[in-house]
This record gives structure tokens, C-alpha cells and sequence, in this order.
């Protein structure tokens, strides 16, 4: 079994082995390689010190990334490779932190250490592919299967739960008969788990290719990290439009957007507001009327406590809050939208409206996407034709009315507005002599 390293890895290896030290690449790179796919980045795993490793490396640029864990980054053409040593760690008190951690000169021990089969093998060229747990043999059935028993390495560190989910979600595999079982059994440790680690593990497992089924199979995993998406399960939304309950349309939904965590924690959060929304009529219809606000709103909490940026968190709300309007293919209310939200995420709401029909029934699903597509190319055709439709393409700015003598900038900025809005209207055209008549008529010098 022959792997390409490249310049930099074989190097640092290399060099390592020169000094009288093992060293092998370790872990996802070992395990993206093999399925024939450009890894992320390369780790190291050596039997030198972390003292060793950078007196080795003592004539490149390091970085000491966890001292404590023996992990020291190497700089190599700008790009930083973590040389861990050989680790064994030690108990897991609280199920999140090592309680101590113990450097080793076999390789074994820090093999024996990784979370599953598929992450738990190295390569160097002299020794080849190490798999000591099955890896390739996992990884030919496609199978997630953690490394011992299953129960107590969740017990260890719980944020594997969500490991599995995510590699299982990334890769299209199943997860072994124990490990699942494991993971159903101890699904409640993952409540302890710090907020940041969550985060990043639940971004991955959304853009995977098989997130639906991990979502659906799991679902109880998924809400230990947000209870609130329990009341979209099998909430029936009596409404001929859907043939799902709210957190199958949610999960069809996902899968139907592109692998972008922005656009796929929209989806993830669009219907969370259902069940808080549901009125009936006295016709005995059911209503979900102010399920976007009241989503957005859930959303928000949600997506603060999980530590996420808050211009995420902005723009997942914004989608949320906008994603059931009804656009139509009209060149005046676009215009509107677009001056309220911008060209990108308009093209983003083209992309959750597309999402989002396509995981309800087949109920008059042809006039919905015909009227979407219509919407779509009238959206397009106006941003292609540079047509106005906000302030920075108005053919006047505040300038030119500081020019005219006018003053206060509370009444520029509505000036402008208005202007706007005639051109939007199209009651005016966007040039800078109409455009100065309009206002001059219309204010008064403050
Ligand atoms: P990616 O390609 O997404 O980075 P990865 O497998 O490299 O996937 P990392 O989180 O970068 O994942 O971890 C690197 C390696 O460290 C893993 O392959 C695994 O061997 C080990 N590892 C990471 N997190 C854990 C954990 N919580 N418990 C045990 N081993 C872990
Ligand atoms: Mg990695």
C-alpha cells in the first residue's frame, strides 16, 4: 500500500527519522488519502519529545499549539504541520477532558487512543500503512466502528457521539452495530459537551452528502444538542401542501440545498416555528402564519448558545425570517427586496424557496417552481442590467445635495430614500438632473 506523500510531510519525516526518531502520518490525512481524496491537512505522529521535536525543527519558524498534549506546529511554505507525540491518554473524569495526559514511545498506544478504525492509521515509506484496528478493512464496507469498546470511549470523551454522526454523514458510512448502539445508550453525555466542539462537529455533519439519513436515524442525538427541535418531530401539519411531518420536510430539505453551512442550518432551523405558530381555522384549516418570525426568533437562542459568530447568526435569522415570502416575477417588488436585502442573499432565498418546495408534496409543485423560476430570472435579468436599486447606484448621493445647501443629514438621508424609492417605482429615471428636480420640489431646506 503506497500513499503520495508530499514534499513537506516526507520532509518533516524524514528529518525526524534522521534524528533517531519514529514518525508517521496519522489519522484523517491517512484515511482521506486512501479514499482517494485530497486530505485537509497533514498531522504527524513521532516518538520525540515536544523539547525534541523542536530542537529538530529548530531552524523553521514553530509554533507550540498544546505544549501539554505534545503538540507542536512546524511552519512549512506558510502553512502550519502539527507533529503530536506519541500519546496515551489518561482517564476521563468529567467526559470531556483528559485527566492527564501521558507521552509513550509506541506507536500503538497512541493508535489505540483515536476514535475510530478509520482515523486510527499511519503511514510512513518506511514501514508503510500501520492499521491496527481494521481501518481499511472499515473503510472497503464503509463502516464507522470505534477503536475498543465503544461505551467507555464515549464515556471518555462524548463529543465522539457527534464524531460518528459527522464522519458517518461526511463519508455515506454506517455505523457499526455496537458503536450505534453505544451511541443511542450515551446520547445524553453529549449535554456536557463544551458548546465550541459542538459547533464545529454539527457544521461538518450538516454539509455532509448523507446528512438526511443521520438526521433521521438519530434524531434523538440531535436533540440532546437542540431540544428544540423536538417539537418539529412528528408534527403533523395537516396541510395538503405536505406529505412529511415538520422535521422530515426539515431533513428533506436540507438534503435539498447545497453543502453550505449557511444555507443548510437555514434549512436545518426554517420549520422550527411550526409548532409554536399552528392556529386552526373555524373551517377546521390549519395555519402556521407567524412561523418565520417566531422561527428566527428560536433560531437566534439557538444558534447563540452554540457559540456561533454573530454575523451567522444575523444572516441564518434574516433567511429564516424572509424564506416562506411570496415572490412574484415583478420587476418593482424585487427591486424593493433587493434594496432591503441585497443581491446575495436574494439568490440565497431563490436557493431555500427551491429547497423548500421540493421537500413538500407534489401538491401544485409545477406552478410553484414555474413561478419561482420566473422569479429567478427576473432577478437576474435586473442585476445584470446594473438597473438601480439602492442607495449607492442612485444617480445622486448626499454630496451632491450638501452642494444644493441642504444641511441636515437626517433629512439627506430621507431625501435620498425617496429619491430611491421613485426610481425603484419607476416614476423617475435614475439620472442626476431628474433626480435633483425631484428633491428640490419635494423638501424644504431645513
Ligand atoms: P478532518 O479531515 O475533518 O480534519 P480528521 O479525522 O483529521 O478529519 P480531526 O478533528 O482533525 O479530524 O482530528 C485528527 C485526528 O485526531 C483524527 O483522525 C483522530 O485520529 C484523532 N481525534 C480527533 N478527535 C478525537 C477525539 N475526540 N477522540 C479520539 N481521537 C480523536
Ligand atoms: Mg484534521
Amino acid at each position: 500500500m503506497r500513499i503520495n506523500l508530499p514534499d513537506n510531510a516526507k520532509y518533516i519525516i524524514e528529518k525526524l527519522q534522521n534524528a533517531g526518531y519514529e514518525c508517521y502520518a496519522v489519522g484523517g490525512c491517512v484515511r482521506d488519502s486512501l479514499r482517494g481524496v485530497e486530505p485537509n491537512d497533514w498531522d504527524f505522529t513521532t516518538s520525540a519529545l515536544p523539547d525534541e521535536i523542536e530542537r529538530v525543527f529548530a531552524d523553521h519558524p514553530t509554533v507550540t499549539v498544546g505544549k501539554q498534549y505534545g503538540t507542536i506546529a512546524v511552519i512549512l511554505d506558510d502553512a502550519p504541520h502539527e507533529i503530536t507525540t506519541y500519546r496515551v491518554d489518561g482517564g476521563y473524569s468529567d467526559t470531556r477532558h483528559p485527566d492527564e495526559v501521558s507521552f509513550s514511545s509506541s506507536l500503538c498506544d497512541d493508535l489505540a487512543r483515536r476514535d475510530f478504525s478509520i482515523n486510527a492509521m499511519a503511514y510512513n515509506e518506511r514501514d508503510g500503512l500501520v492499521d491496527l484496528y481494521g481501518g481499511r478493512s472499515d473503510m472497503g464496507f464503509g463502516v464507522i466502528r470505534c477503536v475498543g469498546e465503544p461505551e467507555q470511549r464515549f464515556c471518555e470523551d462524548a463529543l465522539r457521539i457527534l464524531r460518528a454522526l459527522r464522519f458517518a454523514a461526511m463519508l455515506g458510512y454506517s455505523i457499526e452495530q455496537r458503536t450505534a448502539e453505544a451511541i443511542l445508550k450515551q446520547r445524553r453525555l453529549l449535554a456536557d459537551i463544551s458548546a465550541e466542539r459542538v459547533r464545529d462537529e454539527l457544521l461538518k455533519l450538516l454539509c455532509g452528502e448523507k446528512v438526511d439519513f443521520i438526521l433521521r436515524r438519530y434524531r434523538s442525538v440531535i436533540a440532546v444538542v437542540i431540544p428544540e427541535l423536538m417539537g418539529t418531530f412528528d408534527f403533523d401539519q395537516h396541510n395538503k401542501h405536505h406529505n412529511r411531518d415538520v422535521y422530515r420536510h426539515i431533513v428533506a430539505s436540507v438534503r435539498n440545498i447545497e453543502p453550505d453551512p449557511l444555507l443548510r442550518m437555514t434549512m436545518l432551523f426554517h420549520d422550527i416555528g411550526k409548532p409554536l405558530a399552528q392556529t386552526v381555522d373555524k373551517k377546521g384549516e390549519y395555519h402556521y402564519r407567524n412561523h418565520p418570525q417566531i422561527g428566527a426568533a428560536m433560531t437566534r437562542e439557538i444558534l447563540r448558545r452554540l457559540c456561533l459568530p454573530n454575523h451567522f447568526i444575523d444572516e441564518v435569522c434574516t433567511l429564516i425570517r424572509y424564506h416562506d415570502v411570496r415572490f412574484e416575477p415583478d420587476t418593482v417588488q424585487l427591486k424593493q427586496f433587493l434594496k432591503q436585502l441585497g443581491p446575495e442573499h436574494m439568490k440565497r432565498l431563490y436557493k431555500i424557496q427551491r429547497a423548500d418546495i421540493m421537500a413538500q408534496s407534489s401538491y401544485m409543485r409545477d406552478e410553484k417552481l414555474r413561478k419561482l423560476g420566473a422569479v429567478y430570472t427576473e432577478l437576474l435579468r435586473i442585476l445584470e442590467s446594473g438597473e438601480c436599486y439602492s442607495l449607492r447606484m442612485l444617480g445622486i448621493s448626499g454630496a451632491d445635495l450638501l452642494h444644493l445647501g441642504y444641511r441636515s443629514g437626517k433629512q439627506i438621508g430621507e431625501m435620498l430614500e425617496s429619491a430611491l424609492d421613485q426610481v425603484i417605482a419607476g416614476e423617475l429615471p435614475n439620472e442626476k438632473a431628474a433626480l435633483l428636480a425631484y428633491v428640490t420640489a419635494t423638501f424644504d431646506k431645513a
